[in-house]
């Protein structure tokens, strides 16, 4: 499923700012798009939009001429926000629920991601909050990827990693996202982009000024 935005507009109900400006794109099946623009161009909240997790009863208000998005994996800026259990295995085991896993083969599941994303395996029964944030960013990812949604939404990953560590995370995403969707936003542009078809590009204001085929950078 593509994902589809046609003048799509956010807007700040309490102070009536602006954050995304008429924004049109379409993203295809498969098609891996970074997503660059300085600080507070809206980056963030577009992600947020395709992933349907924007406050729109208190905050947001979004409109949009066409709005198609499929399921959406996510890793958030601020790994802190995304968990939703206290235990590095029962995270990464709430992905797995809904997925027919069954429940005898969930450990060893759990432990080859643990090693693909470069964290320890063998104490998986470890509260995340003991983890250092480099680490609770590559658990983010362990743990998007096993949610294997079509698409991934991600949110400056590597923003916490040291270099090595963020050409590693974009090897990983590169080879788990093969013919899955993936949208970015990301500063260490080098390190992502080989891996990328597209970029597309949001001024301050929030508008997207910028559509281009990322080989035209190589
Ligand atoms: P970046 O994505 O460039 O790292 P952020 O998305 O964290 O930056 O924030 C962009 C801008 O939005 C910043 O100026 C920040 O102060 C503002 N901002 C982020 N979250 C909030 C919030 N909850 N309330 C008000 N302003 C926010
Ligand atoms: P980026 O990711 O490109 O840095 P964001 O999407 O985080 O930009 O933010 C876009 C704009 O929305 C910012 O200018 C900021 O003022 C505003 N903003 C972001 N998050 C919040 C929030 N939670 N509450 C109020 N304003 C916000």
């Amino acid at each position: 499923q593509p994902i589809v935005l046609k003048e799509l507009t956010v807007r700040d109900q309490q102070n009536g700012k602006l954050i995304l400006d008429r924004v049109s794109c379409t993203i295809k099946p498969g098609e891996k798009v970074l997503i660059v623009g300085p600080s507070g161009a809206g980056k963030s909240t577009l992600l947020q939009v395709i992933a349907k997790l924007l406050d729109t009863t208190n905050q947001f208000e979004v409109k949009a001429e066409s709005y198609q998005v499929p399921p959406c994996s996510y890793v958030f800026q601020d790994p802190d926000s995304q968990f939703c259990m206290p235990y590095v295995d029962e995270e990464l085991a709430f992905m797995l629920e809904n997925q027919q896993v069954a429940s005898e083969d969930m450990l060893a599941i759990i432990k080859k991601m643990l090693t693909t994303v470069g964290l320890q395996k063998d104490q998986p029964h470890t509260p995340i909050q003991t983890l250092s944030m480099g680490m609770k960013q590559r658990l983010a990812l362990a743990s998007a990827m096993l949610h294997n949604q079509e698409c991934m939404l991600l949110d400056e990953p590597s923003a916490l990693l040291d270099p090595d560590g963020a050409v590693q995370l974009w090897k990983e995403v590169a080879k788990h996202s093969e013919g899955k969707t993936v949208v970015a936003v990301e500063h260490r542009i080098t390190e992502a982009l080989p891996h990328m078809d597209r970029i597309l590009l949001f001024n301050h204001r929030g508008q997207l000024v910028a559509n281009s085929n990322a080989t035209v950078f190589f």
